[in-house]
């Protein structure tokens, strides 16, 4: 049942209370209540994507630019990939590689509790739900359209990989979930407090608000937070009336990351080459694949890299010059909080560059003269990049998020190191080399991706983590993490088909968790513990 309305101050029973319907709640919802539980969902968005509701996403932000919090999450049933930069392009996808589960001899905090083949079911599974080929097939075709010089750049050192591009709507979900008996969606309802039992390490109800007086009581056996990656922090830091839950080790919110994203430079094409022969690892218009190429897996291992992936872009010369790449990042900066630093700088290139804007201008889309270099990688994890509560409160008295993002040089640094490999590839082959054009220290170079990452990281030792390998947050029995705050590495494929993967397979253990439960209280109630004298 769906429904808008609830009774003023109506409390609600159910077995499960999910905090979000994007990508991640509404998978979970479409599962569990398939198999007869309970679910009450809530989003605190309405049915279509409004601006008065993004208000509630606003946030703060210091240490490296990042985008507006309110910008780069969407409240609306469906979630962020309603965005209408998703909306028109597709989101890309691509699973996890093997080495993100693996830890790394020099980063301690690298590596999951799982491994990729214990979520291998769940990503087959994810690309039924997210309506893309299996990626054997995909792979596939792509190679059959990529040139044999393309291909032969793949030398151990180096190698391709594809990404495709999913449209899925999940707010279709609204048709189907208004069909079961046992779903209630509330739109337009916030969840706004999480209280806990008198042990302290169980859930006892949510509260959540309509607009921005009506409360509503939620009493459920089970919770799901599915509120995006800094939403889940900031509800926990702020649940139990303030004292936090879940953060025992200081954890919650830590370790936030982002993927970076930048224009690093391009190939100087050798004349034995043209750009057709390195044609297709970039997204040609409209296209559902693209091509990308990596370092292999056992060179980052040896070389202690972290995983980036490169597109080459077919671009016009003039693209690449200071002006339009200058104007580019100001028009970009404007979206961004803090504002960047490097200004002047910026704005000198773009009045300098008006023989630039003109070449860019007449230059024809469709005869492309250079490969642009665009990297797309990892970030190490980070304890000081993290997400906190601000100075702010939002309209319901709730602490704003606070999000402090830090990249480090060896990021960067990594990232140039993946780029000498494909460079050394390049010129072995007679092809040309890269140029590259990226420096460091400018607040502009590195883009986020949007992907907010690792601020309930996953981990099987409570002092490292702040779920568990089953998505449970360790010191609350009834409190579950779904999306991509639970990732304690990030690799470098965009991260929902991951979370709609971990969602089937926390959707799978939910049945198995309600019935332990009922089946502890039963023994319980059945045998009543006797209390000892208090006094001796
Ligand atoms: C411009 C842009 C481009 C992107 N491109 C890609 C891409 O190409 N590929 C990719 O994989 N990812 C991409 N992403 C990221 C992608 O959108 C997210 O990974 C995905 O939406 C996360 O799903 P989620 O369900 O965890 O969270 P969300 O989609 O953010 O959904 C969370 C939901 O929770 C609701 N909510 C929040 N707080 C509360 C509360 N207190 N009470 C009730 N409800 C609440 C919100 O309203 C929202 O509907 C992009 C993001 C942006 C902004």
């Amino acid at each position: 049942m769906v429904s808008q309305a609830v009774a003023h101050d109506e409390e609600i029973l159910t077995d499960v209370c999910i905090i979000g319907a994007g990508p991640a709640g509404i998978t979970i919802a479409l599962e569990i209540a398939n198999r007869g539980v309970r679910v009450c969902l809530l989003e605190a968005g309405g049915r279509d994507v409004e601006r008065r509701f993004q208000r509630q996403s606003r946030g703060e932000s210091d240490g490296y630019p990042i985008y507006r919090l309110d910008g780069s999450r969407l409240r609306a049933f469906g979630g962020t990939v309603r965005h209408p930069r998703i909306w028109d392009l597709g989101w890309a996808a691509r699973p996890l590689d093997p080495i993100d589960f693996e830890p790394r001899e020099d980063l301690p905090e690298f590596g999951w509790p799982v491994d990729r083949e214990d979520l291998d079911p769940y990503y087959q599974r994810a690309e039924d739900v997210c309506r893309i080929h299996p990626f054997d097939v995909a792979t596939a075709i792509w190679s059959k359209q990529a040139s044999a010089d393309a291909l032969s750049l793949e030398n151990g050192e180096l190698e391709s990989t594809i990404f495709q591009f999913a449209t899925t709507a999940f707010h279709d979900a609204w048709d189907v979930l208004s069909t079961f008996s046992n779903v209630r969606v509330l739109l337009e309802t916030r969840a706004a407090e999480i209280k806990v039992d008198f042990t302290g390490r169980r859930v006892d109800s949510i509260v959540a608000v309509r607009g921005s007086r009506e409360r509503v009581v939620i009493r459920p056996r089970l919770v799901i937070l599915a509120a995006g990656g800094i939403e889940n922090a900031r509800l926990l830091l702020a649940a139990n009336d303030g004292r936090g839950l879940g953060n025992e080790h200081d954890l919650v919110g830590r370790y936030f990351a982002e993927r970076l994203s930048f224009h690093a430079g391009h190939v100087v094409l050798s004349n034995k080459t043209s750009l057709d022969h390195l044609d297709r690892f970039h997204r040609p218009e409209g296209a559902e694949i693209a091509g990308a190429l990596r370092v292999t897996e056992k060179v980052q291992q040896e070389r202690h890299l972290r995983n980036v992936v490169f597109f080459l872009v077919p671009r016009p010369v003039a693209a690449t010059s200071n002006a339009v790449r200058s104007l580019t990042t100001l028009r970009k900066a404007i979206a961004r909080r803090p504002f960047i630093s490097d200004v002047g700088w910026h704005m000198r290139n773009v009045l300098a560059g008006a023989r630039d804007f003109a070449d860019f201008a007449m230059s024809r889309a469709d005869s492309p003269q250079i490969l642009a270099l665009r990297a797309q990688g990892e970030q190490a994890p980070n304890r000081e990049s993290r997400v906190t509560l601000g100075s702010r409160r939002d309209d319901l008295g709730m602490p704003v998020a606070r999000v402090t993002w830090r990249m480090t040089q060896e990021d960067y640094r990594s990232i140039e190191a993946s780029a000498r490999v494909l460079d050394t590839v390049l010129r072995s082959r007679g092809f040309g080399y890269i140029e590259w054009t990226a420096h460091l220290g400018s607040t502009t170079l590195i883009e986020a991706n949007n992907h907010h990452l690792g601020t309930t990281r996953m981990h099987a030792d409570p002092t490292q983590g702040v779920v568990d390998p089953d998505c449970r947050v360790h010191s609350v029995e009834n409190l579950f993490v779904a999306g991509s705050s639970v990732f304690p590495t990030y690799g470098a494929s965009n991260p929902t088909l991951t979370i709609v993967a971990l969602a089937l397979r926390l959707a799978d253990k939910v049945p198995h968790v309600l019935q332990k439960s009922l089946s502890v209280r039963r023994v319980m109630l059945a045998k009543p513990k006797k209390l000892g004298p208090q006094l001796s």
